[in-house]
């Protein structure tokens, strides 16, 4: 991903009731900002000492952190000027009276039934109370499976992770997956990290969640005694748990058993009782990883007292709905989620919040109208050009590897070759006609289009896979590769000005979104990626010697970033980042080999006193302008697979020759790394 995604909030707040029943609304505009722009610029740093601040220190003072975002980037401000042009769309769709057309009838429903909040104040925590019931009568963890089943269902995960996922042994087939889950912190880390900021941060998290049971009705004493509880079986898990690091690695995530095997695994569950509860179809094989986390789920269910699972479920259940309950619930959500660890000073609006939530539960409905308004044929084609110019741009560089041998260049190129590419929106728009949206039930409607997907989830096991589906929807700001699809994704809503820009000429647009590209297809080739073959199978397909030189050249990045500080003492974690460090790095050089090549035959002049090479440096640097809070870094420092934004320009631009020789830097300054010290991996 070239960006970590936008956490949906769960959080947030109670407006005056906006009102948009009125017809004739205004068409919905998209701000335009250029993708190149001088007044984000900071001339008076040495490009040569700190290239990122000469390219980002105007864009930094001209745009100081919104106080209800936790971080405030190029990236998060296109976003948010999505979710306002996405606003219009959905303010007009809500007020068209009669609908004909079902697809705007659909995103206008549920956006009216998400702003309409005295009815969402009315329904309270009261949605809650049969599944409450249920967990009160709970006298067995035997009897745990259809209740879990069904909280899985409306709210996704709770306890683990349960859905299909394409077999690792064989790419073209979907099988059962179970994965490791149940916990209420970001990360396993924060259960088991000795330092004070994280004792800290575990006390807080328990007094969160004293908090809500207090909401549901425990005197002060009891919630506290159960907050401990919950702690007590969260940090079980969380020890059983992999780590972020390990989870990197697909063969550390495979583990593929029998039905049988995992009723000997853990037998206190009833697995055909809840598999039967979630209609999931038949099957033999299912990947569960890890099984050090099941077989800890085990001595959970079989050693807590029935009392104990309770409180762990009715935490549970409260806090993933909190965020479509009434105030109390929202707010408390909002101090320790958003406030406590990420630093916001105020929650979104609510009608941001209705935005997100309408792209994620119906996003191919309400992308469908974004796509029309925002992403032109001619705008697929023009960027579907510059994806192919910088495949073109990787093949040329395989076949000039001067450290791989012949034998895995072919595969390589083999693989290259395979990648598909989706560019902007899917072929086949999913259909949602069959789930009941409302105007007055928000969190019935949240309820019945988290089990449509859960169920489409859970139906494709035993199911050929279908490679025209998409992990994003259109409107997203962001990229991804898919190891085991191999294929690389770019939603429309990553193809706008500042990112790309139809305006502008190809040097910053090379640098900016050409170097997206190239990140995105550099993933199938980076640490990771690597280990999967053309048809996206975990497959060894590597010589010896030349998966040894690969491991030297992407330690040399893994060193490199080490050495950086993201907040306080804390170092970045560049086995974390390592895929993303490796993808920088390969994207930026592709796409600066791809842009030489499309401008070969142009004339290309000084603008703005800068020469097109630097124009072409300047333009990627200005993908990654922000500002940052000390909360959301020292948060991303523990899970985000990203470098922070400074070093993944600085990062690059030190191991790229043709910087130097842009800016006329020398051996020795900051922005050179010394010869020895130079990473080049693809
Ligand atoms: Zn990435």
């Amino acid at each position: 991903m070239k960006k970590i995604a936008a956490y949906l909030p769960v959080l947030i707040i109670f407006l005056v009731s906006i009102s948009f029943a009125q017809s004739n609304k205004p068409e919905p505009v998209l701000p335009y900002s250029p993708s190149l722009d001088v007044s984000s610029m900071d001339k008076s740093v040495d490009p040569c000492v700190d290239f990122y601040h000469y390219s980002c220190g105007g864009w930094q003072k001209n745009n100081p952190i919104p106080p209800d975002q936790t971080s405030w980037g190029v990236y998060g401000k296109l976003y948010q000027d999505n979710l306002g042009f996405l606003r219009g769309i959905l303010e007009q769709a809500a007020a068209a009276k009669n609908q004909q057309d079902k697809v705007t009838q659909e995103i206008g429903d549920f956006y009216a039934a998400c702003m309409d909040e005295t009815e969402v104040e009315k329904a309270g925590a009261g949605a809650l109370k049969p599944e409450l019931a249920a967990i009160a009568q709970l006298k067995s963890a035997h009897e745990l499976a259809p209740l879990v089943a069904r909280m899985q269902l409306d709210m996704g995960g709770v306890m683990f992770g349960s859905g299909s996922r394409q077999d690792p042994d064989n790419s073209e087939q979907q099988i059962a997956g179970l994965n490791q889950g149940g916990l209420g912190l970001p990360d396993r880390d924060y259960y088991t990290k000795d330092d004070a900021k994280s004792k800290e941060t575990r006390e807080k998290y328990l007094q969160h969640v004293q908090k809500i049971f207090e909401l549901l009705g425990d005197k002060p004493e009891a919630a506290q005694q159960n907050a401990a509880t919950v702690m007590r079986i969260e940090t079980a898990l969380a020890v059983a748990s992999l780590t972020r690091v390990e989870l990197r690695d697909p063969y550390k995530r495979k583990n593929k058993i029998t039905l049988a095997d995992l009723e000997q695994l853990v037998p206190s569950f009833d697995w055909p009782g809840y598999f039967h509860a979630l209609k999931a179809p038949q099957f033999e094989i299912i990947n569960v990883a890890p099984p050090s986390f099941f077989k800890e789920l085990e001595t959970r269910l079989k050693e807590e007292p029935i009392e104990n699972l309770r409180s762990y479920l009715r935490f549970h259940l409260a806090n993933g709905y909190a965020a479509y309950l009434s105030s109390p619930f929202v707010e408390e959500n909002f101090d320790f989620y958003i406030k406590y660890l990420r630093g916001a000073k105020e929650m979104q609006p609510r009608w941001k919040r209705c935005v997100q939530y309408t792209d994620r539960d119906l996003g191919e409905a309400l992308g469908q109208a974004y796509v029309r308004k925002v992403f032109s044929p001619e705008l697929k084609a023009s960027t579907l050009d510059m994806v192919r110019r910088i495949e073109d741009a990787m093949a040329q560089r395989i076949e000039q590897l001067d450290w791989m041998s012949p034998a895995t260049k072919e595969q390589a190129l083999a693989k290259l070759r395979g990648i598909r590419n989706k560019i902007g929106y899917p072929d086949k728009w999913r259909d949602y006609s069959s789930v009941k949206i409302t105007r007055n039930d928000f969190l019935g409607n949240v309820e019945r289009l988290t089990e449509f997907e859960r169920h489409r989830n859970f139906n494709k096991i035993g199911q050929p896979v279908d490679h025209g589906e998409w992990g994003m929807t259109p409107p997203t700001v962001n990229a991804y590769y898919n190891g085991q699809m191999n294929d690389i994704n770019f939603p429309a809503g990553v193809l706008q000005p500042p990112l790309y820009d139809a305006k502008m000429d190809d040097a910053p647009n090379y640098g900016n979104t050409g170097g997206t590209i190239g990140h995105e297809l550099t993933h199938g080739f980076d640490d990771q990626g690597a280990k999967f073959d053309a048809k996206g199978n975990l497959r060894d397909w590597w010589t010896k010697e030349d998966k040894q030189k690969f491991e030297e050249r992407t330690k040399c990045v893994a060193d490199q970033y080490a050495q950086y500080v993201v907040v306080d003492d804390i170092h970045i974690n560049s086995r974390l980042t390592l895929g993303e460090d490796v993808a920088d790095l390969g994207g930026e050089i592709l796409a600066y080999i791809a842009w030489k090549g499309a401008t070969k035959d142009k004339d290309l002049k000084l603008e703005d006193g800068l020469t097109p090479d630097q124009r072409f440096f300047v333009g990627f640097a200005q993908w990654a302008c922000a500002n940052d809070r000390p909360e959301d870094m020292r948060l991303r420092a523990m899970t985000d697979l990203h470098s922070p934004d400074k070093y993944r320009i600085n990062g690059v631009v030190v191991n790229m020759p043709q910087f130097a020789h842009a800016f006329s830097c020398k051996a020795g300054q900051p922005m050179v790394n010394p010869p020895d010290k130079v990473c080049k991996v693809w």
